[in-house]
């Protein structure tokens, strides 16, 4: 008997017939014996309705209130998982973020989870229930709802399974694992048996939304092994685990992209001390992103200064450089929305020379520009035109063997 974790997102509970087959995987697990906590998401394109619903009523909603509005759609999923399970005569209870006691902080639309006491869960769980939880919400210290970020109901599952010590986190989805590409852009890309916690941190952060970033930051720091499967189909998925459980270390192990991103130049900048600071604090009081830097020294003792923010934070992170560079007394100022990130990633990459040039040179010979570039131990990213993100990514794919047979 263990305990087990399941999350459905909203391709899995997109409608009746479809919350009927979880139902009946649900009722499976629970009849082998073990204990069952389901996470759910919200129907598929219900957030982005909601969120639209509420930018039809003005251009900045109140985050407060948003956040009452766009956890209802898990709680409408989840009541009506709870009612399935019953009428199936199986003891479910549903339980919304509060009740589960998931504890966050106070920011709005993007809130950080601090503690789960799990109590209820617990209490339930000994009683035989299943116990449903809305996904993607929570509460902070005022008994306020918040929500924890797009794709966030991947970060409840996982740190409910924290909370409870569960024997593993089944995420289950409309793919079968996870791909060593997105498998809806790269028709080649290769289901991967086991990736590791670090490769799969980096492949969230660099565009693969498979799994929210905070989940795997989740399972990482209390081991919890996720499962990513799909909820369609019996077959065995992906297990993100420790680097060391046994796993081959391939050089890279993938390639993603994010066309979330946007680029703001400073042309011009006088090169004195101080400078980089009075251009980036305020952006980050103003709490926004900022991914790569990259400074061009010119004659006369003037830079140019290129950074990349979401797209997201892009208008207000433009005006706010606008301001900022007549104070410095730099030249201009523009930005680029149509710019695009794909990486190459691998634990293997520690260990080997030339990936870089590798994936410099497969981009070159299909003329895809690069126009900056950034590295760590695991991976290595370039922004390219955005028009070429797709190519790039099977481009990129092909030169590192990647591809299935
Ligand atoms: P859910 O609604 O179940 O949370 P998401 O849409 O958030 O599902 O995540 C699943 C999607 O992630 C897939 O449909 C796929 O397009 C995308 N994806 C991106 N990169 C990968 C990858 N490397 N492997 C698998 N899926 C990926
Ligand atoms: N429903 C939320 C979203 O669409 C959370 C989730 O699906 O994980 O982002
Ligand atoms: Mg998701």
């Amino acid at each position: 008997m263990s305990v087990i974790v399941q999350k459905y997102g909203g391709t899995s509970v997109a409608d009746l017939s479809q919350i009927r087959n979880v139902a009946n995987r649900i009722a499976k697990t629970y009849d082998q014996g073990n204990d069952v906590v389901v996470i759910l998401s919200a129907m598929a394109g219900i957030t982005d309705s909601l969120i639209d619903m509420a930018s039809d009523v003005t251009k900045s909603p109140d985050k407060r209130e948003l956040d009452v509005l766009l956890a209802t759609g898990e709680q409408t999923t989840s009541a009506l998982l709870a009612i399935t399970l019953k009428s199936m005569n199986y003891p479910a209870q549903s339980l919304l973020g509060h009740q589960a006691e998931v504890l966050t902080d106070q920011c709005h639309g993007n809130a950080r989870i601090i503690d789960i006491r799990a109590k209820k869960i617990k209490e339930l769980l000994e009683k035989r229930n299943i116990v449903v939880v809305a996904g993607f919400q929570g509460c902070d210290p005022e008994g306020n709802i918040t929500t924890l970020g797009r794709g966030g109901s991947d970060t409840s599952a996982v740190a409910i399974a924290a909370a409870i010590k569960a024997d593993v986190c089944e995420i289950y989805t409309d793919v079968d694992g996870i791909y060593t590409a997105d498998p809806n852009i790269c028709d080649k890309a290769r289901k991967l048996s086991v990736i590791s916690y670090d490769e799969m941190l980096n492949m969230a952060s660099l565009g693969a939304k498979v799994l929210q970033i905070r989940s795997v930051g989740f399972a990482k720091k209390f081991n919890i092994p996720i499962h990513v499967k799909s909820s369609f189909t019996e077959e065995e998925g992906t297990m993100v685990v420790n680097e060391n459980s046994g796993m081959e270390r391939l050089v890279v192990s993938g390639v993603t992209c994010d066309k979330n991103q946007a680029r703001i130049t400073l042309k011009k900048v006088p090169d004195q001390p101080g400078i980089a600071a009075k251009i980036f604090t305020p952006i980050a009081q103003a709490g926004i992103v900022v991914d790569m830097i990259i400074q061009n020294t010119r004659a006369g003792g003037k830079t140019d200064l290129t950074f990349t923010v979401p797209n997201a934070e892009f208008r207000t992170a433009l005006d706010m450089e606008k301001k900022i560079a007549k104070e410095i007394g730099a030249d201009d100022v523009f930005g680029d929305e149509n710019i695009a990130k794909v990486s190459v990633i691998g634990v293997g990459m520690k260990d080997h020379s030339g990936v870089a040039s590798k994936m410099f040179s497969a981009l070159a010979q299909d003329n895809i520009n690069i126009m900056m570039i950034s590295t760590s131990e695991i991976r290595i990213s370039c922004v390219i035109e955005e028009k070429y993100t797709e190519l790039a990514v099977r481009v990129l794919h092909t030169a590192f063997g990647l591809d299935k047979e």
